[in-house]
């Protein structure tokens, strides 16, 4: 199998763009092969098998099957040979042993908790992260006696939230919307002082693994939704989750086999599809983020940009160290006291990049927050999580950088 397991550190000595070429050609073998090899037909793709049932060949096979004796195919919760594939594409872009691939960002969040926690159990997950992993774990989780403490971000807020009770310490990083960067490194060295050992889960959606691998760092688990840069193409919902196989199967018994939080094999093969291109894909729009965002900074109506590849941002020195690239995503506060209004104005203007909730498309996206992707958060908890009323989120896309950022100058103005 392709593994790729690189040490993230963005060399500040090199241009960024050299830098990312690097990390894109460092990736881009596994991007292409990895999970995949001709069937019998000699067909180059992963064909897309549309199957509920599989055929056994004699009944010691089928018994073998369920007792794990042999690794035939039984039914298509349980395993399926085009989710396979990208299963093992992704693990080798995470460089891991195991992923399983799930319905959505969601099954796999909710998954990845439910397979840790029971009834009494307790997570510390930081105060700027994506609503409905939120939601989920501040209005759902605790009805069924799974509580969350909600913290800066900070490895001293981590430890101060930290209970006997604790399993996981989730991260998300870069979180959404406002770009966060939690020390992962730091997260790893509290749960492992700890016993029983939490397990540090990293929601890694904001980078992908291009730009960030969690696992290199000591995380236990991350946790995407592929529905975004992974899958990079805006149409197809998918999630997975990656790292060692017990804790992965673990996971895959209790999410997709138990829940049924299954992803189909087309939108798996959509997903193989795009990660094919992945590497170019996240060159390129990684590229265009730190453009952007530097671009952004020295606009007079903009008040702050958010991107860690501004030196003005608190994670700058922070994600220099533990990820690849800066990542395709970037937020900004509009100045004034009309900046909800302008913030919508300037949603209206917009004539290349689109307005739509969802990131890591090849259409440049771009949302208001506050009124809908982090609406279910509540106000209170928004303004603790710095999502301001006039912060308007940017997912870059593939368009021209230079028709983006006249899109960008006349919406604004
Ligand atoms: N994690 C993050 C950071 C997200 O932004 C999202 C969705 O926007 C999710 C998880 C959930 O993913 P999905 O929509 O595939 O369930």
């Amino acid at each position: 199998m392709i593994v790729v397991l690189r040490r993230a550190v963005i060399d500040g000595s090199l241009p960024y763009a050299e830098q990312l070429r690097r990390r894109a050609d460092a990736i881009a073998t596994a991007c292409v092969h990895a999970g995949e090899s001709p069937d019998a037909s000699g067909a180059l793709d992963v064909p897309i098998v549309m199957s509920s049932a599989f055929a056994f060949e004699s009944a010691e096979q089928a018994a073998g099957a369920f007792t794990g004796d042999n690794d035939a195919w039984i039914y298509g919760r349980w395993g399926n040979p085009t989710v396979r594939a990208l299963e093992t594409k992704l693990a080798a872009l995470e460089g891991c042993e195991a992923a399983s691939a799930t319905a959505s960002g969601m099954a796999a969040i909710a998954g990845v908790v439910l397979s840790a926690c029971s009834s009494g159990d307790h997570v510390v997950a930081p105060r700027s992260m994506y609503a409905e992993s939120a939601r989920l774990l501040r209005e759902r989780l605790p009805k069924l006696g799974i509580t969350t403490t909600f913290v800066d971000g900070t490895p001293d807020a981590y430890a101060r939230a930290i209970t006997p009770a604790t399993r996981i310490l989730y991260v998300e990083t870069p979180s959404n919307p406002t770009l966060g960067v939690v020390d992962v490194r730091a997260i790893v060295a509290l749960a492992k002082q700890l016993v029983p050992r939490p397990l540090v889960v990293v929601d890694g959606t904001f980078a992908t693994p291009f730009a960030q691998t969690p696992l290199a760092l000591g995380a236990d688990l991350v946790v995407h939704s592929m529905t975004k840069g992974i899958g990079g193409h805006g149409d197809v919902i998918g999630g997975a989750i990656a790292g060692p196989r017990d804790l992965v199967d673990r996971v895959r018994e209790t999410v997709v086999k138990g829940f049924g939080g299954v992803i189909s094999p087309m939108s798996a093969w959509l997903v193989a599809r795009g990660l094919r291109t992945f590497a170019l894909r996240q060159e390129r729009a990684c590229a265009t983020a730190a453009v952007l965002a530097s671009h952004l900074a020295s606009h007079p109506r903009i008040a702050v940009v958010h991107h860690p590849s501004l030196a003005a941002h608190p994670g700058h020195a922070l994600a220099k160290e533990q990820m690849h690239a800066y990542g395709a995503l970037l937020s900004f506060e509009l100045r004034g006291d009309d900046a909800l209004a302008r913030g919508r104005k300037t949603l209206e203007s917009l004539r290349v990049a689109t307005h739509a909730v969802s990131l890591g498309d090849v259409r440049t996206l771009v949302v208001h927050p506050a009124s809908t992707t982090h609406s279910t958060m509540p106000r209170e908890a928004r303004a603790l999580a710095g999502i301001g009323d006039g912060l308007l989120r940017v997912s870059c896309g593939l368009e021209s950088e230079s028709e983006l950022f006249a899109d960008f100058d006349r919406a604004l103005s």
